[in-house]
């Protein structure tokens, strides 16, 4: 990846800080599936979720299919820190910024598979479990974690920032290209 021309594209937003990665240095943890299991209240409710991702050594499988991995932070100030509610609305403008990045990745002739943050909440109504495909397939972006990546594992092996402190908020995505 050119990232000289990565990096005048990017200083348009709030990317805070960003690595391209050996996607097989990627290491995956059943034990990040169990934190989704044992304490997301979204887990099994889209296809962004596991189980609907499909199974660990599926999913490893999937990140060992491209070539390089752009791992990136955006950066939300919130009145509160402590409010959950006014936390989650800063998600919206990471996931449009992950989409551009995206975008600009495609245009430059990538093919691309993004994992983003969080369970997806476009539809009002998700299609899974109920035996339909996604209705947007495209749009939707299976969660960092669903992979079974501990997000706090790859800043610390890259050397990144995993929490900022005060009342700010690190968003967290991964585009894999080949
Ligand atoms: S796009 Fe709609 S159907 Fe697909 S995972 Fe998201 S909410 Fe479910």
């Amino acid at each position: 990846m050119d990232t000289a021309e990565f990096d005048r594209f990017i200083v348009e937003y709030p990317i805070f800080e960003y690595r391209v990665i050996d996607p097989k240095e990627i290491r995956v943890n059943e034990r990040v599936r169990m934190i989704c299991k044992n304490e997301c209240p979204r887990y099994g409710s889209t296809w962004a979720c596991p189980p609907a991702v499909g199974g660990l050594a599926e999913c490893e499988a999937k990140l060992r299919e491209y070539r390089e991995a752009v791992f990136f932070s955006t950066v939300s100030e919130v009145r509160d820190i402590l409010d959950f509610e006014e936390n989650l609305a800063t998600r919206a403008a990471h996931e449009e910024i992950t989409d551009k990045v995206g975008a600009f990745l495609k245009e430059h002739g990538y093919d691309i598979y993004i994992l983003s943050t969080e369970s997806c909440d476009i539809c009002t109504h998700c299609t899974y479990p109920e035996g339909k495909p996604c209705r947007f397939p495209e749009r939707m972006h299976p969660c960092v974690e669903s992979f079974g990546i501990m997000v706090s594992g790859i800043t610390e092996q890259y050397g990144m920032e995993y929490d900022l402190g005060g009342n700010t908020i690190l968003w967290f995505s991964m585009i894999l290209l080949r």
